[in-house]
C-alpha cells in the first residue's frame, strides 16, 4: 500500500431511501478520513437510469446532512463521467487488456448452457480472435482477464480472500449500446477521486474481485478493500421491513438524535472495548478498520434507546425544543415564540425519562395547555369540599414561596403536609391534576417551576373557582 493521503467515500445509489446500512457505511469512511486526516468524498451512482430519481439524492444529502457526516468534497455524479469510463476502456482496447465480444445473443445463450454442462464461466470466441476477423455487428467490450492463478483480495475487515481466476469470465465494461457498466464505472471512478481505501458493505466482496481484474488490466493501484459485515435485525437475520424501520428518516421520524445514531451505527461491528458512549472525537480518536469485526452485527432497540436517553439527557434545552415544535407541528400543533420559552423552560425537567424526542414533546404538553384547564373525571370526582378547602391553603403556602425553585417548592410542599397533619398522598395526585389537566408531567415542584408561578397559582384557582 502507498502512503497516498487517505481518502474514502460513500457511492450510493439513488434509488429510493437512505437504508441505516448506508449510513453505517459512511460513518466508518468518515471516522476512518478523520482519523487519519484523509478526507471522507460522496458519489452518487445514478447509473440506473430507471431507477435513479432526483428526490433520491436528496433523500442521500438530507440523510448525511442529518447525521453531520459532510462529504469534503462535492459530490460525484456517475451518469455524468460516462464518456471518461468509455474512454478508459478504449484506452484498455488499445493496450490489448480488453477485446471485443461479436457473440450475439442466441450464440452467448448457447455458450452459457455448455458452460454450465461443463461446470465453468463463460469464454468467448472473440478473446482470442483477430480484429481483422471482425464482423460488422453490435459488440461488448470485454476485460481480457486472466484464466490462471488467483486473485487475492487482502482485506481489512475479512483478511485474505481468494479467488480462482478461472472461476471469473471476461467481465463486460460496454454494452453493446456503448454504456459503461457498473464495475468499470465504480474503478474509474474510485481512481480518478483518487480514493485510497474502499470501505463498504460485504455484498460488494466479490465486485472486489472483478475491479482488482480491472485495476491490473489498467495497470492502476488497487485501493485498501475494507468489507463490512451487514446489518441484522435483532433475531439475528439479515435486517428487512419485517424488522420495522430501516431508512435513516424513521430514525430521525421516530425521534431519534443524530448523535444518538452516530454512537450507536459506530458500535455495530465496531467498538472501543467496552465503552458504550463516546464523542465523535473519541470515537474518531480510536477507530481504525482493523477493530472492525467480522461478524454481522445485530440492531438492538434497547440499546438504542438508552443511548438516546443519553443524549437526550446532554442536549441543549433550546435545541430539544426546536425538535419538539417540529413534532408537535406534524400534529397540528403551532407553537408561539411564547410557548417555545416553556417548552424549553420545561425540557429540563420531563426528559429523564423520555427515549425519543416523540416521548419528549408528549411531555411537555401539560406545559402547553391553555387556561382554564379541563380536569379527567376522577380529579373533578375528588374535589370535595374538603380538597377545596385543603387546595386553598395550599395556595396560600404556595404564594408565599419567595424563590419559585425546586428545592423551596418541595420544602413548601413538604411543610404544608406537615401542617395538614396529612400525607403528600392525600392532596400531591389532586394538585398533579389541576396542574396537568391529566397529561403526564413530572414531580410536582419541578412542574411548578416548568409552569412558573403565575401559570401554577392561576392554574389552582382556576380549579379552585370552579369547585366553589
Ligand atoms: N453503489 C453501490 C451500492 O449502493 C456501492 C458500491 C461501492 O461502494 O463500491 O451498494
Amino acid at each position: 500500500m502507498s502512503d497516498r493521503p487517505v481518502r474514502t467515500r460513500i457511492a450510493p445509489s439513488p434509488t429510493g431511501m437512505m437504508h441505516i446500512g448506508t449510513a453505517r457505511v459512511a460513518l466508518f469512511n468518515w471516522l476512518y478520513a478523520r482519523h487519519t486526516g484523509g478526507q471522507f468524498l460522496l458519489r452518487i451512482e445514478d447509473t440506473d437510469r430507471e431507477r435513479s430519481t432526483d428526490e433520491a439524492v436528496k433523500v442521500i444529502f438530507d440523510g448525511l446532512a442529518w447525521l453531520n457526516l459532510q462529504p469534503d468534497e462535492p459530490p460525484v455524479f456517475q451518469f455524468a463521467r460516462a464518456e471518461r469510463h468509455r474512454a478508459v476502456a478504449e484506452e484498455l482496447l488499445a493496450r490489448g487488456g480488453a477485446y471485443r465480444d461479436y457473440m450475439t445473443p442466441e450464440e452467448l445463450e448457447a455458450e452459457r448452457e455448455v458452460a454450465r454442462a461443463e461446470g465453468r464461466v463463460v469464454r468467448s470466441p472473440w478473446r482470442d480472435a483477430s480484429p481483422n476477423d471482425a464482423p460488422a455487428r453490435p459488440f461488448v467490450v470485454r476485460l481480457k482477464a486472466p484464466q490462471e492463478g488467483e486473485t487475492v483480495i487482502l482485506d481489512a475487515v475479512k483478511g485474505e480472500v481468494r479467488f480462482q481466476n478461472k472461476q471469473l469470465d471476461d467481465l463486460i465494461l460496454l454494452r453493446t449500446d456503448g454504456t459503461p457498466t457498473y464495475n468499470l464505472a465504480v474503478v474509474v471512478d474510485d481512481h480518478d477521486m483518487g480514493i485510497t481505501h474502499v470501505i463498504r458493505g460485504d455484498d460488494h466482496l466479490n465486485n472486489a474481485a472483478r475491479q482488482t481484474l480491472i485495476y491490473q488490466g489498467l495497470g492502476w493501484e488497487t485501493p485498501v478493500w475494507a468489507h463490512l459485515p451487514m446489518i441484522n435485525g435483532p433475531d439475528g437475520k439479515k435486517l428487512s421491513k419485517r424488522h420495522g424501520s430501516q431508512a435513516v428518516s424513521e430514525f430521525d421520524d421516530m425521534g431519534y438524535l443524530p448523535e444518538t445514531m452516530r454512537n450507536y451505527l459506530a458500535k455495530l461491528g465496531w467498538g472501543h472495548g467496552d465503552d458504550e458512549i463516546f464523542s465523535d472525537e473519541q470515537a474518531i480518536a480510536w477507530f481504525d478498520i482493523k477493530d472492525v469485526v467480522s461478524a454481522p452485527a445485530r440492531l438492538d432497540w434497547d440499546k438504542l434507546n438508552h443511548l438516546n436517553n443519553h443524549y437526550i439527557r446532554q442536549a441543549e434545552p433550546a435545541r430539544l425544543a426546536g425538535l419538539v415544535k417540529k413534532i408537535l407541528a406534524s400534529r397540528d400543533v403551532a407553537l408561539t415564540a411564547g410557548d417555545m420559552a416553556i417548552v424549553e423552560r420545561t425540557i429540563p425537567f420531563v426528559r429523564d425519562g423520555a427515549k425519543t424526542t416523540l416521548e419528549l414533546a408528549d411531555n411537555v404538553i401539560f406545559a402547553l395547555k391553555r387556561r382554564p384547564l379541563e380536569l379527567p373525571e376522577k380529579a373533578k370526582a375528588q374535589m370535595t369540599e374538603e380538597m377545596t378547602d385543603r387546595l386553598s391553603r395550599l395556595r396560600q403556602a404556595l404564594e408565599a414561596v419567595e424563590f419559585w425553585d425546586v428545592p423551596s417548592l418541595e420544602g413548601a410542599l413538604r411543610a404544608f403536609a406537615e401542617a395538614e397533619g396529612v400525607g403528600l398522598g392525600k392532596f400531591g395526585p389532586q394538585l398533579r391534576a389541576v396542574l396537568s389537566g391529566g397529561a403526564p408531567a413530572p414531580d410536582l415542584a419541578g412542574a411548578m417551576v416548568a409552569l412558573g408561578r403565575d401559570e401554577s397559582l392561576g392554574r389552582l384557582d382556576d380549579a379552585l373557582s370552579r369547585a366553589a
